[in-house]
């Protein structure tokens, strides 16, 4: 499902009316549906049914703390990517226990401060991180959980940019050379062999390279449960979300809810293609999913400051750049844009909706088909809940947007929008 519909001419997150969002809390600002979340958590987690398993919210997709409670409340573990993921998830109520700390250049301090901590599992990405690791835990004396992330070679059809499962990038070990790996971690006093990790890429539009990925790496897991009991499989996150929607000729709508489908493809024919191999195992099965759970259940709330006719194109200059949502810019992503207030017979027209920033780049679509804007009025860019604030940065001396969490007909901010006087926080002069 998602909760972003109309309802008496205004688009509404559940059951608030956006505009009042934007009364309230100004804009730019990214509005989340606690609801739509956790629907998304709840089926997923029921689709893998009676197999024992363990969902890991991966935390660099929207780490807002407000997001990560309702998750950890929820009974999510999570997949970490720093010492500040490790710290936002137990400031968020979370439990070390179940994060797994993922990443190819994890640092001395955070792996000390991991382990201080006691996370479930380190993926391990390369020999001489596993030696890091290993003289880390000598240190501290106690035995370092691992699992090996394993790139299976498998190609996953999506942006080059988040394909991570074939030989020719920087993830993983190579499924050839990773038993010489594990027995190398055998080997370690301060090693304690728990898992297989693997990740294939993102945005993943079909059930079929997951079970692919399953079946290369499933005679693996049987020898290493053999020789090690190994405990768990890990198989990564990536499925893929729907960012298109047409616009409903039937209805006139410009946002039309296909059905409460929330996946490219469903969460049923995930699990029918993934479960059965899994079953057969018979080791725990660990998802790390992140987009999935919180894309579609997140908006850029954005005000239409000017509209510019030029020689040949007509732009619609927004309040929200680049720098809050950089997913056009670097991955080519498309976005539906959705006026709050409800076209109804307002004429299309072809244009450039774009940002202020300094950039050519700066640009949410790209002569795109929409319901004639105005100025001042106010729009959603949809699909924003994951990859969204957690890239934005400050150039052009923007302050961050605020976070604004909806839970049926109420409203909070749960992250403030910066002030200036945040931009220059930490600076010194030096004469
Ligand atoms: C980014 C990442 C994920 C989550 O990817 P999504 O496409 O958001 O599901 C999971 N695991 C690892 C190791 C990752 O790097």
């Amino acid at each position: 499902m998602h909760a972003f519909h109309y309802a008496d001419g205004r688009l509404r997150c559940e059951d608030v009316d956006l505009s009042a969002v934007a009364e309230a809390h100004g804009t730019p600002t990214y509005v989340y549906s606690a609801g739509t979340i956790l629907d998304h958590y709840q089926r997923l987690d029921a689709a893998l049914g009676e197999l024992d398993h363990l969902i890991c919210y991966a935390a660099k997709a929207n780490s807002n703390r407000a997001v990560l409670r309702l998750l950890a409340q929820g009974g999510a573990g999570f997949d970490i990517v720093s010492g500040g993921e490790l710290y936002r998830v137990l400031a968020a109520g979370g439990e070390a226990a179940r994060c797994t700390f993922a990443g190819v250049g994890k640092s001395p301090e955070e792996i000390d401060y991991a382990l201080a901590e006691g996370v479930f599992s380190f993926n391990v990405e390369s020999e001489a991180e596993l030696e890091e690791i290993n003289r880390i835990a000598a240190a501290r004396d106690v035995r370092a959980p691992i699992a090996l992330r394993v790139n299976p070679d498998v190609e996953a059809s999506t942006h080059k940019y988040i394909s991570t499962g074939t030989h020719e990038n920087k993830f993983g070990i190579g499924i050839d050379v990773v038993m010489r790996v594990y027995e190398a971690a055998s080997r370690m006093p301060h090693i304690r062999i728990r898992g297989l990790q693997m990740h294939i890429g993102s945005q993943i539009t079909e059930a079929r390279p997951f079970a692919e990925a399953i079946g290369k790496v499933a005679p693996l897991v049987r020898e290493l449960k053999e020789r090690y009991g190994l405990e768990f499989l890990s198989i990564g996150g990536g499925m893929g979300i729907v960012y298109k929607r047409a616009l409903d000729s039937g209805t006139g709508k410009w946002w039309h809810d296909h059905g409460g489908e929330e996946s490219a493809f469903s969460v049923q024919s995930y699990a029918s293609a993934i479960l059965p191999p899994l079953r057969s195992l018979g080791v725990r099965v660990l998802l790390e999913p992140g987009r999935f759970l919180v894309g579609n259940a997140g908006v850029l709330l954005t005000r239409v400051r000017y509209v510019k006719q030029a020689a040949a194109k007509k732009f619609v200059i927004v309040d929200a750049g680049m720098n809050d949502l950089i997913r056009p810019a670097l991955y080519q992503s498309h976005h539906e844009i959705v006026p709050v207030t409800e076209p109804g017979e307002r004429r299309p027209e072809n244009v450039d909706v774009v940002g202020p920033v300094c950039e050519s780049g700066d640009f949410f679509a790209q002569d795109r088909e929409l319901p004639e804007l105005r100025e001042g009025e106010l729009v959603a860019l949809m699909s924003a809940g994951a990859y969204g604030f957690v890239m934005a940065s400050n150039y052009n001396s923007r302050p961050f947007p605020a976070e604004v969490l909806v839970r049926g007909g109420r409203f909070a901010v749960v992250r403030e929008r910066q002030t200036y006087a945040d931009l220059v926080r930490g600076e010194r002069d030096f004469v």
